[in-house]
């Protein structure tokens, strides 16, 4: 816009009525909120772009699409934006996004998110799946050290299905009858024995299903003897912090008054997400960590 033609422009402001400057200015949130979000998602790439379908970084620049920054690659002649490939691909509403995060750190529900951020329940529904399938599989590869472990569980839900795979429990069931991932062996060696190194310390509960696991992966174990009313094993190997941390799960997902077993995953991965970060959580940090790009993110803030 030329300037003198913004000079008059922002004289019809003061003609404007009340309701109109209010459109106006939530007009301009959402470009400002639309612009930041798209700084941000071009950034993810480090200045580094490279093709999603061969990993190329020969690229044209390829026009914008959605405002994004589309590239063309000049080895398989493919186009792709930032967003390509991410679970964020296609959402509409970008303006909107960080709105939506901060309403998933404050831990709110599929309704209360879309009310907040005035969106329809179907989107916040999406959007919250979409945001999540990153962070779901984001988890911890490979621990050393003292490693505390623990099992704990969730009443199997179909909330949300149509028809129950079994007869509708009556209310306050017990969990020890609806076991999700079992605990023998063999079910929790599977998850636990590729995370341990062989240096590890394991601290349990002396559930025999860990010895037997801590034998066959030849790793040292302490189980602390719960039951005799034991608490720590020479004041150093203890299941203190697995323990807490199970206590504030239940709580945070206490909340979401019963989850559909089949989303289980996406909401523990939501909650470690918002547990390891703490108050130093962002919604910046979310949708990145929504994008898989948590790490240039850290680089981001250490420069
Ligand atoms: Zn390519």
């Amino acid at each position: 816009m030329k300037t003198m033609d913004f000079k008059v422009w922002m004289k019809s402001i003061d003609r404007m009525s009340r309701s109109q400057r209010d459109k106006l200015r939530e007009q301009l949130e959402g470009k400002v909120g639309a612009d930041t979000v798209v700084t941000l998602i071009e950034q993810s790439l480090n200045g580094e772009p490279a093709c999603p379908y061969c990993m190329s970084a020969k690229l044209y620049r390829w026009g914008k699409v959605c405002e994004l920054q589309r590239y063309r690659c000049r080895q398989c002649n493919r186009t792709f934006n930032a967003l390509t490939n991410t679970p964020l691909a296609r959402l509409r509403h970008k303006d909107k996004w960080l709105n939506y995060e901060q309403t998933m750190i404050q831990g709110l529900s599929l309704r209360k998110s879309a009310n907040s951020c005035g969106i329809a329940k179907n989107t916040s529904f999406k959007w919250r799946h979409r945001f999540l399938r990153m962070p779901e599989i984001q988890q911890s590869n490979q621990m050393s050290g003292i490693v505390e472990a623990d099992e704990t569980y969730f009443l199997e839900s179909f909330k949300g299905q149509r028809h129950l795979p079994r007869p509708s429990r009556k209310r306050g069931g017990k969990a020890a009858n609806c076991i999700l991932h079992g605990t023998s062996a063999e079910q929790i060696g599977s998850v636990l024995t590729p995370l341990l190194n062989m240096d590890v310390i394991l601290c349990t509960d002396g559930m025999p299903a860990y010895k037997q696991i801590a034998k066959h992966a030849r790793i040292v174990h302490r189980p602390v003897n719960i039951s005799a009313g034991q608490r720590v094993i020479n004041n150093i190997y203890h299941i203190q912090n697995v323990n807490a941390y199970d206590s504030r799960l239940k709580q945070w997902i206490a909340k979401f008054h019963g989850v559909a077993t089949r989303y289980l995953g996406s909401y523990l991965g939501w909650h470690r997400m918002i547990d390891r970060l703490g108050r130093n959580i962002t919604p910046t940090f979310c949708s990145l960590s929504a994008l898989g790009k948590t790490r240039q993110f850290q680089q981001l803030i250490a420069t």
